[in-house]
């Protein structure tokens, strides 16, 4: 996972209109949009329309109207989705062990189903 912010990928290309995308909910400083290979009956990507890599950099340099604004299109989006009744999963994956493929910071909102546990134990 390279370090340095790619404005070429596949998240960036979204904002900027290159990609069609599902779109959920847009607000001043975030976008959430279906996931194109849902794992879940509701499964959206939230993402800071600002070009951060991950939630290190997201946490350490966007701003507090970014941030502010990011939390709450990620409550704003399960909302939206219906997810909130029975209970939903926020997800990020940061870097290669979490296994983090786009190179943009995103939050998985996953529901609509039951969803296991949230990790396997180790060994399985
Ligand atoms: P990650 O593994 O980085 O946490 O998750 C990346 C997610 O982005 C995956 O769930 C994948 O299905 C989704 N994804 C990848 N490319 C596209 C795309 O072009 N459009 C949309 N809507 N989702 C994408």
């Amino acid at each position: 996972m390279a370090e340095v912010y790619d404005s070429n990928n596949i998240f960036a290309r979204i904002l900027r209109g290159e990609i069609p995308c599902k779109k959920v909910l847009e607000t001043k400083h975030s976008l959430a949009f279906h996931d194109i290979n849902p794992l879940a009956p509701v499964h959206v990507l939230v993402i800071p329309k600002g070009a951060y890599l991950n939630m290190d950099a997201f946490s350490a340099k966007a701003t507090a109207e970014e941030q502010a604004d990011f939390i709450q299109a990620i409550g704003e989006t399960a909302r939206l989705m219906k997810a909130e009744e029975n209970g939903y999963r926020i997800i990020a994956n940061n870097g290669a062990n979490a296994h983090q493929d786009v190179p943009h910071l995103h939050i998985h909102v996953l529901g609509g189903r039951p969803l296991g546990r949230m990790l396997k134990p180790a060994g399985e």
